[in-house]
């Protein structure tokens, strides 16, 4: 790269890990050979050989994978569940089932089989609406990316042979790829693909080293040795900048770090208010992938898990053993750290094909989530032995979604005896004291949760439906957008009638919608007193850091006050101009790449 032609010059990616550092670019070799794979036709008498090659293959990568994890530096030890994710991906059934059939059926090798499949899994990622799910496209890549390396005897990138101190450039960059970083020798990496979402981006994010991926071309900009900046707060790299410039992010740089180190230590460990009350920080899952995501962001357990992911986009409904193994290595993963498993959500917005759905005309006010399960006993029972199952091996409990009456709540919890006493008659092993919450989303619910409090172990509110039903909005649609409004006082009154209520029978209050993610919503919920709340995994050290910035006494006082007003702007502005401070700097921190919007349930 010319120097006289090129001063100044930026690229613009995605801030995957904040910070900002400057130094000499090390352009990554990297053996990129799976688009050169061929098709070949092979006879019938080879076809079984050919899918004893590939299990082989996936063996050798599953071995591989099992040496890179053993051999993971001490840095990286926080981030073995990451790999772990990656051995159950090389088995996983849209993968590893898939890649067979493919041989089986088209009589084709196995590179080329495997190439198919992924395309196929990457494409029905790609569709999902929400970005999160979208990124995890790359997981699979990535995981291919190690059965290909032993299918097709190539060679993997070896990172840990940097000697020097360096800003890695390269294409992409896997997890596995990623722990041979050795933090003494690398300032920071950037790579043509990637998100903020994928694996790379959480890791780079807790060694806090700053990286920007999805910069497209950077490969074919930089040399080895190219002077550069990386900024991951702004998602920028600029190559050959001028000592004016150098000397402006030394300055950045340093006045980033110090305000860094505050957040951080915000993420690590519980939320406690400056007056020592304690607020139980969880996080929202949609997919076994995302618990990494929960974990590294400092989740203190799960708050939710819509297990509905696991029931789209196939043509058939998933066995008993595919949801319990699903569930398993969740509670695995955890390490007994609690998990609140939501039992199906099904209809409203969310229609799998493997069931027949008759038309409705407002199928949010229809046969939706318990209802639909309370009518289709034999799906809610699969569900319920393979939860009760994975109870064995962590902190598992359920919770049933869209309560609108008791009944659903005797008959549900019924239908659940039955199951268990199933399973203890075939002598399977389960837990015997399963804790069993509802979801608060439905106003009949609210004005009940007294009655409700007495049959189960927690209420969770949620708000994202609750608001919908409450106001006759429609939580999808832009045009009602504006009217959609959390903090007003009427969602408030019904969050304190419930909390009173769990009170009152000695149980636990929690809140799992989306407002529970928005740190003006925070000094309300926390004074209407809330034991927990869960979140999108990436806005729980945000909101971490702002429960520590707040005495639980004063927003208590605070709560009740806002509890006086007529409309949401009201409460608003009162938030504003009572805790405007604090919340600046987390709307900085959420700024910073960080910003989530309500994570609604993908329309399919
Ligand atoms: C809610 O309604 O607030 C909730 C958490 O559930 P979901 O978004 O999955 O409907
Ligand atoms: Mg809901």
């Amino acid at each position: 790269m010319s120097e006289e032609t090129t001063k100044n010059m930026v690229l613009k990616g995605v801030g995957a890990s904040m910070g900002i550092d400057i130094g000499k670019a090390y352009l990554l070799e990297q053996e990129h050979t799976t688009h050169l794979i061929e098709e070949r036709q092979l006879p019938p008498e080879e076809i079984e050989a050919e899918v004893n090659r590939f299990k082989d293959a996936v063996s050798k990568a599953r071995q591989h994978l099992r040496q890179y994890i053993e051999d993971v530096s001490d840095d990286y030890q926080d981030h073995v569940y990451i790999l772990d994710t990656y051995m159950m991906l090389l088995k996983d059934k849209m993968l590893y089932d898939g890649t067979i059939e493919q041989i089986q059926k088209h009589r084709i090798n196995a590179e080329h089989a495997l190439k198919n499949t992924v395309e196929k899994v990457k494409g029905n990622f790609k569709k999902m609406p929400d970005p999160y799910f979208r990124d995890r496209a790359s997981d699979i890549v990535h995981a291919s990316n190690l059965i290909f390396e032993q299918l097709l005897g190539t060679k993997p990138t070896k990172i840990s042979d940097i000697d020097k101190r360096v800003i890695i450039v390269a294409r992409d960059l896997s997890p596995a790829e990623t722990t041979q970083i050795q933090l003494e020798r690398v300032k920071g990496f950037i790579t043509d693909l990637g998100s903020h979402t994928s694996h790379t981006g959480i890791i780079a994010r807790s060694l806090g080293i700053p990286a920007v991926l999805g910069l497209k071309d950077a490969t074919r900009r930089l040399e080895t040795g190219d002077l550069i900046i990386v900024d991951g707060n702004a998602g920028l790299v600029i190559i050959n900048p001028d000592e004016e410039t150098i000397a402006q992010y030394y300055d950045r740089k340093e006045r980033f770090e110090t305000f860094q180190a505050q957040v951080t230590r915000a993420s690590e460990g519980p939320a406690v208010t400056t007056d020592g009350h304690r607020l139980e920080i969880q996080a929202n899952i949609s997919m076994l992938e995302e618990v990494v995501s929960a974990l590294d962001h400092g989740g203190e357990g799960i708050g939710l898990y819509r297990t509905e992911f696991l029931y789209l986009n196939r043509p058939d409904l998933p066995s008993e053993q595919d949801l319990f193994e699903n569930y398993r290595d969740l509670a695995e993963i955890m390490r007994g750290r609690q998990i609140t498993i939501r039992t199906l959500d099904l209809g409203g917005d969310k229609f799998a094909s493997s069931i027949q759905w008759s038309e409705e005309i407002n199928p949010a006010l229809g046969l939706r989530a318990i209802r639909f399960c309370l009518q289709s006993p034999d799906i809610f029972k699969t569900q319920l032995r393979a939860i009760l199952r994975a109870s064995a091996f962590g902190n598992i409990r359920i919770m049933f979604p869209m309560v609108s009456r008791v009944e659903e709540v005797i008959e549900a919890k019924r239908i659940l005896e039955e199951t268990a006493e199933t399973l203890d008659k075939e002598g399977v092993l389960f837990k015997k004291d399963v804790p069993v919450g509802v979801m608060i989303e439905v106003p009949s619910a609210v004005f009940m949760a007294d009655i409700l409090a007495e049959k189960v172990d927690f209420l969770s509110i949620g708000t994202n439906d609750l608001i919908q039903y409450s106001f006759a909005i429609d939580r999808i649609n832009k045009q009602v957008a504006s009217l959609y409004q959390p903090l007003h006082p009427v969602v408030l009154k019904m969050i304190d009638l419930v909390v009173k209520a769990a009170k009152a029978h000695g149980i636990e209050a929690a809140l799992c919608g989306e407002m529970g993610a928005d740190p003006i919503n925070l000094p309300v919920l926390l004074g209407l007193e809330l034991d927990t709340i869960s979140m999108h995994p990436i806005s729980i050290p945000g909101i971490k850091h702002v429960v520590r910035q707040l005495s639980f006494e004063d927003t208590r006082r605070f709560a009740r006050e806002m509890l006086t007003q007529h409309t949401a702007s009201q409460v608003r502005q009162l938030v504003l101009d009572t805790y405007g401070d604090f919340l600046e700097m987390a709307a900085f921190f959420q700024s910073n790449g960080q910003a989530q919007l309500p994570a609604y349930r993908p329309a399919v």
